[in-house]
């Protein structure tokens, strides 16, 4: 009998770590410090911002107006669920010639290539096709894994080497007309960069930006001490908290396999799809947390990590000196790996 167990968190989306409020402040503190706190949805998942101390000339409503207009840009830019998106409509463009891009959307999509190119391939956005066809992306969800032939069909048109840009005149053409590109494994990074760097244009230098799971912090939270961010057990059943790490100055994104999946006939398929196999992977490697300078690559590097497996993305975070900590499942839970770079960057932050 066919189990098909569909597990989805805030609509699809994956929040393997989240901030524990240090924002508690007495009621006579409060009186004193203006703090800005702001929460809602965006590319179909929510969304939270914290300011521990706003400066006394920037209006709340002002800063909360600024920060959707920036987010309904990006998503109005990098949407495959908005058929009237800027990539939407690179993606129906069938066009050989060369298509203008957004310098936002050149910058996300250069990014990608570089992180292909990192990963061997693991990291690829004309994965879209392939995400879709496993009921992943804005299309129907689907109960059972779709045939080999259309698999192949799919793989057909997907490889990160199946489109070009140009840096000088910022187009794309694409090597094949079909290619669908899927930027969901680092753009909500690249979005909480933007919102950092609007905060950051008006003086903020403390604040907490978090978009589906990939966050940004800087500074100190409203009891002056660094941010304490909670890492999940990855387990598809309850919510649990794994680990507490206290840090800032830092971005931090997760990906994982047991939040989108679904199950049949005991076999869990998930999210994460293996470009060079046109299926979702398969590996022990359940979830990925990457810290790095920029939200866009940490966010980019977890999908890259959790495509490539543990041996292979343990032995590229310690070439590259990134700061990874994987969960690895084990008969009786899960083991935890962490790379140099990440032990030490906890050291210097106790
Ligand atoms: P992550 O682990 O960060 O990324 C996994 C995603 O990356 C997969 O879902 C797939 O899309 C892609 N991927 C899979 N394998 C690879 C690979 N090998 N290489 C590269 N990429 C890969 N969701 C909605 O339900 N409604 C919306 O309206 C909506 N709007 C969105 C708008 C934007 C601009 C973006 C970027 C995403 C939107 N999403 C929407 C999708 C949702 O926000 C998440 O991006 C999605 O669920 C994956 O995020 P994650 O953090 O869970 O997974």
């Amino acid at each position: 009998m066919s189990k098909q167990l569909y597990k989805q968190e805030f609509g699809v989306c994956l929040l393997l770590v989240f901030f524990i409020s240090g924002c508690n402040l007495g009621s006579t503190d409060s009186a004193k410090l203006k703090q800005f706190s702001y929460s809602d949805w965006i590319m179909g998942t929510t969304f939270s911002i914290k300011v521990p101390r706003l400066p006394e000339n920037i209006s709340e409503e002002q800063l909360k107006a600024d920060i959707m207009t920036l987010l309904l840009e990006i998503d109005g830019q990098m949407s495959t669920y908005k058929k009237d998106s800027e990539l939407s409509r690179i993606n129906t463009n069938i066009s050989a010639d060369a298509i203008a891009l957004s310098r936002p959307l050149f910058t996300v999509i250069r990014e990608a290539q570089r992180l292909s190119e990192l990963s061997s391939g693991a990291f690829d956005i004309t994965v879209g096709k392939l995400v879709n066809l496993w009921g992943f992306g804005p299309d129907q969800r689907i109960t059972a894994p779709p045939s080999d032939q259309l698999i192949e069909l799919a793989l057909e048109k997907t490889g990160h080497v199946l489109f070009v840009l140009d840096e000088k005149n910022l187009t794309i053409t694409k090597l094949n007309p079909n290619i669908y590109l899927d930027l969901s494994a680092l753009a909500k990074g690249y979005a909480v960069d933007r919102v950092t760097e609007l905060l950051e244009s008006k003086l903020i230098d403390n604040y907490m930006v978090e978009i589906g799971g990939e966050l940004s912090l800087k500074g100190h939270n409203s009891k002056n001490r660094k941010w304490q961010i909670a890492i999940e057990k990855p387990t598809a059943e309850a919510r649990e908290i794994q680990t507490i790490i206290v840090i800032s100055d830092t971005a931090i994104a997760s990906s994982g396999n047991y939040r989108n999946f679904f199950e049949q006939d005991g076999q869990r398929y998930s999210h994460t799809i293996d470009p060079r196999t046109g299926r979702p992977i398969t590996h022990k490697l359940v979830a990925v947390t990457v810290l790095s300078e920029s939200t866009m690559t940490a966010d980019g590097l977890a999908t890259a990590f959790m495509v490539l497996g543990a041996d292979k993305a343990l032995a590229l975070a310690e070439q590259e000196k990134m700061q990874v900590l994987f969960y690895i499942k084990s008969d009786n839970g899960f083991i935890e790996q962490s790379s140099t770079a990440y032990q030490n960057s906890l050291e210097g932050n106790l």
